[in-house]
């Protein structure tokens, strides 16, 4: 495929503007003026539609075909929140900064304040910073706002450690290690969860907090938090939730009721964002009142009578994680979500992702081994082991479904079950839709049996073939696909 550059004619253009019927406001600065002209395409509206369009045809996307991507919440996002978004376009970020701008942004700051304190009631927590543009970047706030906590009580350098079961998402032992920890790992019990006995075994006064994947990488939620938690606390160590797929308990359970003292949650997974591709996204984090006092500024205050101002100084806090107050943009159409579907439609959401993933669950179990048999959250983890005694892997069920219409599911994470395949519906699928990939994915089952040569050479209807997996994420190269 051409890029666009080279589809450029000397001459061709777009657009025709018309001569200009105002008066010029003086030349530029000659310092400031091109040397050289820009090179940019001259092309046809419709070339440049052309192009731009058939690329978009290559890529795959939600709104193209199911994306049962685990723990990654690829669900449909409503076309109608982006209006919300389109709303604010006219305000710069900056603006209430300026001299003034705190009176002229009462209504973005607002907007902000308000899904800050919904979200503090979604999670059961007491106050919220919308600034971290991601999960693992709200995870990074989040274990900064604990270091500091245990800091300004003199205790940093005898809090050490992170404890981290070994079942939780990848990014939770990198984000304590950014911030100065070491990790203690637990390993998974049969039942499926961090091991009691071992995590009891290695809790001491120098560790600094427990994080937690909720429901944890197998899709499970654990039913030991309280006593967890408990432990912790008599330890002086905070507990960290990892609330990037709240779509499993969202209006079910409140993690700040059951112990949790830092949360984060993703907005470009929960909350009806689009992401992938690496962004935009937004991972607001709550915090219990203790560490209020340490989170990131500028910090939207509501005095008595209802203004709403900016707490600025960074005294003592961990002062910014992001420009401006985050992804503004994401926040907006996250708070259009919750508005749309209220508190009942919030609650739905969670029941439909549960209900989906162990429909799957329940349809394929007969098919792919299942290591940890248990009702499952908002997705659910399946082992290829019994295909791979035929010479059929995970990662070749992931390229026969391509072949058939379908991204694959996540495959070899989480790394504590051998050929993971890790499938996610989200509960914006209907019955109809997951009932066809099923069959697939029997379909996929029975060919492994019959037929396992069969899937060396797949995909066979992609534009290119089996890839070297390694050298294709290291060295990308999508132009040169004709
Ligand atoms: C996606 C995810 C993250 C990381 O979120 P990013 O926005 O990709 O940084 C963290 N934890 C869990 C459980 C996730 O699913």
């Amino acid at each position: 495929m051409q890029l666009i550059y080279e589809k450029s004619i000397p001459g061709r253009s777009g657009v025709k503007l018309p001569a200009s019927d105002v008066p010029t406001a003086g030349a530029l600065p000659s310092a400031l003026l091109r040397k050289e002209s820009a090179g940019l395409p001259e092309i046809s509206e419709l070339d440049a539609v052309r192009h731009f369009t058939n690329l978009s045809r290559r890529n795959f996307s939600v709104d193209t075909n199911f994306y049962p991507l685990g723990s990654c919440t690829m669900k449909y996002n409503a076309k109608v929140l982006e209006n919300s978004a389109a709303l604010f376009a006219p305000f710069h970020p900056m603006t209430a900064l300026l001299p003034g701008g705190e009176e002229f942004c009462q209504g973005t700051m607002g907007m902000l304040h308000e899904l800050g304190g919904i979200l503090a009631e979604i999670t059961g927590m007491d106050e919220v910073t919308t600034q971290p543009l991601a999960g693992a970047h709200g995870e990074m706030t989040g274990v900064l706002l604990i270091a500091a906590y245990h800091a300004a009580k003199g205790n940093r350098a005898k809090k050490r450690y992170v404890v981290v079961p070994d079942s939780s998402h990848g990014t939770n032992p990198a984000s304590a290690a950014i911030a100065g920890y070491e990790i203690i790992t637990i390993p998974t019990a049969p039942y499926g969860d961090m091991d009691l006995e071992l995590f009891k075994k290695a809790m001491n006064d120098e560790v600094a907090a427990v994080m937690m994947t909720c429901p944890n990488t197998l899709g499970l939620f654990n039913p030991h938090i309280k006593e967890i938690a408990d432990i912790a606390h008599s330890h002086d160590a905070l507990m960290y939730y990892d609330g990037a797929n709240l779509n499993a308990i969202m209006g079910k359970v409140k993690p700040g009721d059951v112990g949790f003292d830092v949360i984060h949650v993703n907005l470009h997974k929960t909350f009806g964002t689009p992401h992938g591709g690496g962004g935009p996204g937004s991972g607001p984090v709550g915090v219990k009142k203790a560490l209020i006092p340490f989170l990131p500024t500028p910090r939207i205050v509501k005095s008595d009578n209802g203004k709403l101002s900016l707490q600025t100084s960074n005294k003592g806090n961990i002062g910014r994680t992001a420009n401006f107050f985050g992804n503004f943009g994401v926040m907006a159409k996250a708070y259009a979500y919750i508005i749309m579907l209220g508190k009942e439609g919030l609650i739905q959401v969670s029941e439909q992702a549960v209900l989906n993933a162990n429909y799957i669950k329940a349809k394929l179990k007969d098919w792919y081994d299942l290591p940890y048999d248990m009702t499952c959250m908002h997705e659910c983890v399946f082992s290829a082991s019994k295909q791979a005694a035929q010479g059929v892997h995970a990662i070749d069920i992931a390229k026969f479904l391509i072949d058939r219409g379908y991204h694959p599911p996540t495959v070899y994470f989480p790394m504590i079950v051998k050929e993971a395949i890790m499938i996610e519906p989200t509960e914006t699928e209907s019955k109809a839709t997951m009932d066809a990939f099923i069959e697939v994915m029997i379909e996929a089952a029975r060919q492994a049996e019959s037929d396992p040569g069969s899937f060396a050479a797949m995909p066979v209807t992609m534009p290119v073939t089996r890839l070297d997996e390694t050298k294709a994420a290291r060295e990308q190269n999508v132009c040169c696909l004709e």
